[in-house]
């Protein structure tokens, strides 16, 4: 263990208030693709990029289709948490664990064992549908059921109206609700925790210039150099399977080693 992870892991044991915020690459380590890094799926085929854009997508039925036939085989379905998710289901068990803020969609952080409650998705769930037309939300496999028993593009049972994984495409406005809470819990942290994610995307990156003028320390923990390492108390580089247990867990301990629930 590094001096920096012993210092960062001094400072995750006096925090009482700490507030992680994820992003992809979190979940690339349970093999779910980074979608803008520089293996990302849209660097690597941009034509993927158009099946995310709102605008395409509510104009092209051929979009549509294509849209859910990626939905069937993402590797979402078949993920299992890593690591990197226990860790933070430690802390929140030693009850440290103020809220966890994700851009990341695949829902692995309630399947790793957070409470759903503890969990805010600033850019939505794949694991849900809803109409574009009334709002109507359903399951994700109900859907996906649909398109496997033959209809390439299944419309809203109620109205008729398009249906989309409810997840913030581009072009799509944020929940305004939910980047409030967001923001509330950085003002309210005493230690902001940046894991996998390039802190790049606006409003949620706000979160780390927001927890640092409340007088929170904050740590990024990410393979690439972010936009806010200047505003860090610690950078750390790396693995997050691998660092995050340490500075979750302290010198000498053991990763977590509580399985994931495939009941969930
Ligand atoms: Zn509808």
């Amino acid at each position: 263990m590094t001096e920096r992870i012993e210092t960062v892991a001094r400072w995750v044991a006096e925090s009482r208030r700490i507030v992680a915020l994820t992003g992809a690459g979190i979940s690339t380590e349970s093999g779910i693709p980074d979608f803008r890094g520089p293996k990302g799926l849209w660097t690597q085929n941009p034509k993927a990029e158009k099946l995310s854009d709102i605008r395409y997508y509510m104009a092209d039925p051929e979009v549509r289709r294509l849209a859910w036939q990626h939905r069937l085989t993402h590797p979402a379905w078949e993920a299992k948490p890593n690591a990197g998710h226990l860790a933070l289901v430690a802390l929140e068990q030693r009850g440290q664990l103020h809220a966890l803020i994700t851009q990341n969609i695949d829902e692995l952080h309630q399947r790793a064992g957070n409470s759903p409650q503890k969990v805010i998705e600033v850019h939505g769930t794949m694991f849900a549908v809803v109409c574009m037309s009334c709002n109507w939300r359903g399951p994700m496999q109900a859907a996906l059921d649909r398109v496997r028993a033959g209809e390439d593009d299944p419309p809203c049972k109620d109205c008729g109206g398009i249906l989309k994984s409810a997840t913030i495409s581009f072009g799509q406005a944020l929940v305004p609700e939910v980047i409030d809470r967001a923001m509330h819990a950085a003002e309210e942290t005493d230690l902001l925790l940046a894991i996998g994610t390039s802190l790049a995307v606006y409003p949620i990156a706000g979160a780390v210039p927001v927890a640092k003028e409340a007088g929170a320390k904050v740590v990024i923990l990410n393979a690439e150099p972010t936009a806010m390492d200047h505003l860090a108390d610690a950078v750390l580089r790396g693995s997050i399977g691998e660092i995050l247990p340490q500075i979750v867990n302290g010198a000498g301990v053991r990763p977590a080693t509580r399985s994931w629930n495939p009941g969930f």
